[in-house]
């Protein structure tokens, strides 16, 4: 391949920077720019996996003084001929140097272009390459959690797995459709043998195409409200989930009049809590701002904690937010149980479902609200670690392939000829393939790195 070099750190934000040079000539092309301080160290006679100290040359003119490093095919990041010389962390010096490569016989490299070339040549697949890019964008442990699970290749493993099955029936159904069984018996065994194991491989396709949520959970969180009448103990919850004092505790009613946020870990899933203002009709103007904002997030959040003062009748407020409530994903808490309960405990489970009971002042039922949590989010354990659909491309391609495999056992079920099972079953391995990397199109390639930085 050609040479191709890029600056691989970013600009202006460090002590160094790291240009990358790959491509059969790399290694002639770092040769040209850099002079090895010390003559041991002639480039020619470096190793892979070695580095040397020197200067940083433009066609004799020394710009800079710095580290080679050499990587030798098919032992580096690109399985190619690698170089990569760290000089100084100025932007004009790097780009300096970069352009010292440039007229050494190297071009520009384009976005992900080192990614892509470790693509290509088998270096990673491309669900791993799609990680990468998640790395790099990570912004929370979570990010870097899910972005790391799918480096080490669980998804692709998974996606082989179901592939190696498809293709098992597949070539049994292309046996058939080349020699037919002689029986109507043989024929009806045959038959019910590929529709059981299509049948599982859509088992597997369902659970792969479920992972989707667990990939957007472990990223992004749930969203998750508090909402109650003032003085329900909101705020209190809040700060207790979250170990900090971020809302303010008083007992003086409306006084959360904007939506507080925070992010709290429940085990692996982030929970982004919103401590909403109380909601209730108020003639403040400030206030009534804050009421309108929180009627409007208790839309969008997927969780809704329902607080309420169980020392307490309910009153006309109460059964105001309870009607607004209904038919939401909500979990009624009837706080304040160190105080006589007084509360309507059965109007309140016939109109939003089993409630749990908490102290938040005296931290009790705390426990019982994360069990409820994690039950109402049908959150299952999340395990990275056997692979899920990272991105919206990867979840469309699998849904492409569940497609598939239904209609395969369609034609299973309705006694059509085997012929159109196996064409349904070549159609969703093709489309798993695409997902993998194995056969997807140059369009699809180069659209995925299109996102990257150059030098990655
Ligand atoms: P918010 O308006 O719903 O945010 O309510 P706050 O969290 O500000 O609490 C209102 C008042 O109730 C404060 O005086 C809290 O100390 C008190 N409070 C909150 N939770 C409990 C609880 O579990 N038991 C008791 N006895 N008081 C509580």
């Amino acid at each position: 391949m050609n040479c191709i070099a890029a600056i691989s750190t970013p600009l202006n934000t460090g002590g160094v920077a790291m240009i990358r040079i790959s491509g059969d000539d790399a290694l002639e092309v770092a040769k040209r720019v850099f002079s090895p301080k010390y003559p041991c160290n002639s480039v020619d006679t470096m190793e892979g996996y070695t580095a040397a100290y020197g200067f940083i040359e433009d066609e004799g003119e020394k710009l800079d003084d710095g580290i080679l490093l050499v990587y030798k095919a098919p032992h580096s990041y690109t399985g190619e001929n690698t170089a990569e010389i760290t000089c100084h962390g100025g932007v004009y010096i790097a780009k300096r140097i970069l352009q010292a490569c440039i007229k050494a016989g190297a071009s520009l490299a384009s976005p992900g272009e080192f990614t892509k070339r470790a693509l290509l040549n088998g270096k990673l697949s491309l669900t791993e390459a799609e990680s990468v890019i998640d790395i790099i964008n990570a912004g929370s442990e979570q990010m870097l959690k899910s972005a790391r699970a799918q480096t080490d290749g669980a998804l692709y493993r998974r996606i082989e797995g179901l592939c190696e099955k498809l293709l098992s029936v597949g070539a049994e159904i292309s046996v058939w459709i080349d020699y037919p069984d002689e029986s109507e018996d043989e024929d009806k065994i045959s038959c019910d043998s590929w529709r059981e194991r299509i049948e599982e491989i859509s088992l597997d396709m369902e659970s792969l195409l479920s992972s989707y949520d667990t990939g957007v959970i472990m990223r992004e969180g749930i969203t998750v409200a508090i909402a109650g009448t003032p003085n329900a103990g909101k705020s209190t919850l809040m700060n207790l989930l979250s170990g900090t004092e971020k809302s303010i505790v008083t007992d003086i009613e409306g006084t959360t009049r904007d939506i507080v946020e925070q992010s709290v870990s429940l085990g692996d899933i982030r929970l982004n809590l919103s401590d909403l203002a109380g909601i209730r009709k108020t003639e403040d103007r400030v206030e009534k701002i804050g009421v309108e904002k929180s009627i409007s997030r208790l839309d969008t959040s997927q969780l809704i904690l329902a607080m309420f003062d169980g020392s307490r009748a309910l009153s006309d407020e109460d059964k105001a937010l309870i009607e607004m409530l209904s038919g939401k994903n909500v979990i009624p808490v009837i706080n304040k149980t160190d105080l006589d309960i007084t509360i309507e405990k059965d109007y309140i489970k016939n109109h939003l479902g089993d409630y749990v009971e908490i102290s938040a002042k005296n931290i009790t039922g705390v426990e019982e609200l994360k069990e409820a949590v994690i039950t109402h989010c049908k959150i299952k354990k999340l395990s990275p670690e056997s692979g899920f659909l990272a991105n919206e491309r990867q979840r469309e391609c699998a849904i492409r392939a569940y497609e598939h495999i239904r209609a395969a056992l369609y034609a299973l079920s309705e006694g059509m000829t085997a012929d159109v099972a196996g064409l349904e079953a070549e159609a969703a391995l093709q489309c798993l393939y695409e997902l993998s990397g194995k056969s997807a199109s140059e369009e699809v390639i180069d659209s995925i790195f299109q996102r990257f930085c150059v030098g990655k």
